[in-house]
């Protein structure tokens, strides 16, 4: 008989068991990693199949495809992080469906943000040295916190940054590292660190990562797209 084709319970099963080796190698505590599962360009029907799995964070990185989808669910009790690149124009929009911003990048985001429900955010730190790529500059983050941190409705939960593409994925989640504890000594609470994807996420454990963004590894391949 043909071994089984895993599913998304497999997958998550699997990708779950991969956290706690990482977590346990890394001396932490599995129960201090939030893992974030990212649904972009898949169907609400898969939510809700993850749901029925026991997942409570969802990601979703395009506005155009978050705002329906997270419509169509509003009677789950998720809780929905946006990851993608926030459009000026569209982000107070994407603060009306997302409690969790993990991509503000620039201090013209920050009054779009503000409101009275209340918010968490990540900074986005840019760690390619270009520009075009989404997230601030190292040296944007101290002024770009103490915007946040003045700003009523939004809470400063920490740094949020991909691995460089090429790069050795442990090396940049250490910078992160280092820029975190650089960060806590302005803002002691903002010690959340979001980082590592389906190919990265065991380096980001071993470097301290609270928030793992994790697509294709769980959802499986994501459909062909426009
Ligand atoms: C798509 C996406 C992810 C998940 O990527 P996978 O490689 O599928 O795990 C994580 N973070 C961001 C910002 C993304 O856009």
């Amino acid at each position: 008989m043909a071994a089984q084709v895993p599913g998304v319970a497999g997958r998550l099963e699997t990708v779950s068991g991969r956290i706690l080796d990482a977590a346990r190698e890394a001396g932490r505590e599995a129960g201090a990693i939030t893992t974030v599962v990212v649904t972009k360009f898949h169907p609400a029907a898969l939510v809700c199949e993850l749901y029925g799995l026991g997942v409570r964070d969802f990601g979703e990185s395009r506005h155009q495809e978050a705002q329906p989808k997270i419509a169509e669910l509003a009677d789950l009790h998720a809780t929905w992080h946006f990851v993608g690149q926030l459009q000026s124009k569209k982000a107070r929009q994407v603060r009306e469906y997302s409690q969790v911003l993990h991509s503000l990048d620039r201090e013209s985001l920050v009054d779009a943000l503000a409101g009275v429900e209340p918010r968490r955010v990540f900074i986005q730190v840019n760690l390619t040295g270009d520009p075009q790529r989404g997230g601030a500059a190292p040296t944007a983050v101290d002024a770009l916190a103490d915007r946040v941190a003045s700003t009523a409705g939004l809470e400063l939960l920490g740094l949020m940054a991909v691995a460089p593409l090429g790069a050795e994925p442990r090396e940049a989640f250490a910078r992160v590292r280092g820029l975190s504890e650089r960060l806590r000594e302005r803002h002691p609470t903002a010690s959340a660190m979001s980082m590592g994807m389906s190919g990265d996420f065991r380096e980001a454990i071993l470097e301290g990562a609270t928030h793992l963004r994790i697509g294709t590894a769980i959802t499986g391949n994501r459909p062909e797209h426009g």
